[in-house]
């Protein structure tokens, strides 16, 4: 089934709005294996948007519509649709009792707009709409699978979420699409794809969809079964291939963070952390501190960006700085070791280097070292050669943090 998703409203094409909503459900559609080939967006034009569906039905099986279910004039979509494909528009009870219900406890009188909202195309299948008043609706129309979701993304996500995403799941009455996301960092693209290129090309149950981004790569696993234990299965015995080959890259599973997975892992161990950073600026202070119930976890940071306050704050030896530099393995192990004692945290973190744009202390852009200062061993330290920019190195060697802090 390949899906194309037809987003309605002039504000769209005026640069009002970003299409956000594309984005969601395009997202949400790969988790069942769905491929959305088009994206289209067409303003509130009645002639401009029957063209479009014409145009849809000639490639796409199934046309996911946002926007347009609304009260006013220029809302269309159901309307639009409704005339294309011969069907007539007819009010759906429970929708019109919550939206008689929602204006007499309010003491407001109902307009025929309001009344409106209520209507959906005769012999659909209603999505109840639990953050507003039209209710979304799916219907079929020969071969082709037409999805109508309202505009406002509050209304729009949950919809798509819990009530569409389990009817479009259903390959047929038995069979049901799960699909499993592996999480890697500090491994590229190719190689990764190198490394199982094998089990990417004989896989067809469950396929295997690799894609990269923010110097991370995830792996989608999408199993077919009607047997739910069954499909479980398929999915843990491929993952565990995957695993034997790249699994010291592996980090967490789904929409998780690095930044997440070091919180959660440092909460479940009890653990403290506190960070001293140079070029990192306090990033990954600030990533952690995004975490509610972060100072479980995180005790602070100290931002010692100049040589002397990495000397007078945090407290480097003098010798240190004039035998090896600031950014040294030397430096990086001691700047967490100072960090950790003058914070009295379990754990201390540093980050030194040059995020450029020019060369420090003879050493080239993008040279960085972490230095971690643990549990149970004597201070370590990690030498990186990043690529980029300014902003891209410093985001990449604070996620290079959170991998070295996986292992701890
Ligand atoms: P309403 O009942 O609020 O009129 P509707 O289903 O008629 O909802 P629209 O009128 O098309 O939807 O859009 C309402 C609002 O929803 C827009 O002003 C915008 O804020 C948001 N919205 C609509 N389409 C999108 C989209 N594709 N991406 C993100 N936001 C959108
Ligand atoms: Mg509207």
């Amino acid at each position: 089934m390949n899906a194309e998703i037809i987003s309605v409203g002039s504000e769209l094409l005026l640069g009002q709005i970003v299409n956000s909503n594309a984005a969601f459900i395009s997202k949400e559609l790969a988790t069942i294996g769905v491929n959305v080939f088009y994206q289209t967006s067409v303003g509130d034009n009645k002639e401009r948007l029957t063209d479009i569906v014409h145009q849809a039905f000639e490639r796409s099986d199934l046309l996911i519509f946002t926007g347009g279910l609304g009260p006013t004039k220029d809302d269309l979509t159901k309307e639009t649709i409704a005339s294309i494909i011969g069907e007539k528009l007819i009010y759906d009870e429970p929708s019109l009792h919550f939206i008689e219900d929602y204006f007499r406890k309010r003491n407001k009188v109902m307009s025929e707009n309001n009344k409106k909202q209520a209507l959906v195309i005769e012999g659909s299948r209603v999505l109840p709409n639990h953050f507003g008043m039209a209710p979304g609706m799916l219907v079929t129309f020969g071969s082709k699978t037409i999805v109508l979701l309202p505009g406002p993304p509050k209304e729009m996500e949950p919809m798509c979420r819990h009530e569409l995403l389990p009817l479009l799941s259903k390959v047929d009455d038995q069979t049901s699409i799960n699909s499993r996301v592996l999480r890697f960092f500090g491994i590229g693209e190719s190689q990764l794809e190198t490394d199982i290129i094998d089990l990417i090309d004989l896989q067809t149950n469950p396929t295997i969809a690799p894609l990269a981004g923010d110097g991370e790569v995830t792996l989608r696993l999408t199993a077919k079964h009607s047997n739910k234990v069954e499909q479980l299965r398929l999915l843990d015995e491929t993952e565990k291939q995957i695993q034997a080959r790249v699994g010291q890259y592996f980090y967490g599973y789904g929409e998780t963070t690095l930044f997440e997975q070091v919180f959660l892992q440092l909460e479940e161990k009890g653990c403290t952390i506190s960070s001293a950073e140079s070029f990192t600026g306090g990033l990954f202070s600030h990533q952690l501190s995004l975490f509610p119930g972060a100072s479980t976890v995180f005790s602070g940071a100290i931002v010692s960006y100049s040589s002397e306050l990495k000397r007078k704050v945090l407290g480097v030896s003098k010798e240190t700085i004039d035998q090896f530099g600031v950014i040294s393995h030397q430096c990086a192990k001691e700047m967490a070791s100072c960090v950790r004692a003058q914070c009295g945290t379990s754990l201390g973190i540093s980050f030194t280097g040059v995020a450029g744009p020019t060369q420090q202390e003879n050493q080239p852009v993008g040279d960085i070292y972490i230095g971690i200062a643990g549990i149970g061993h004597e201070p370590i330290s990690f030498k990186l050669s990043l690529p980029g920019n300014r902003k891209a190195i410093t985001e990449r060697a604070v996620k290079y943090g959170c991998f070295y802090l996986l292992n701890e």
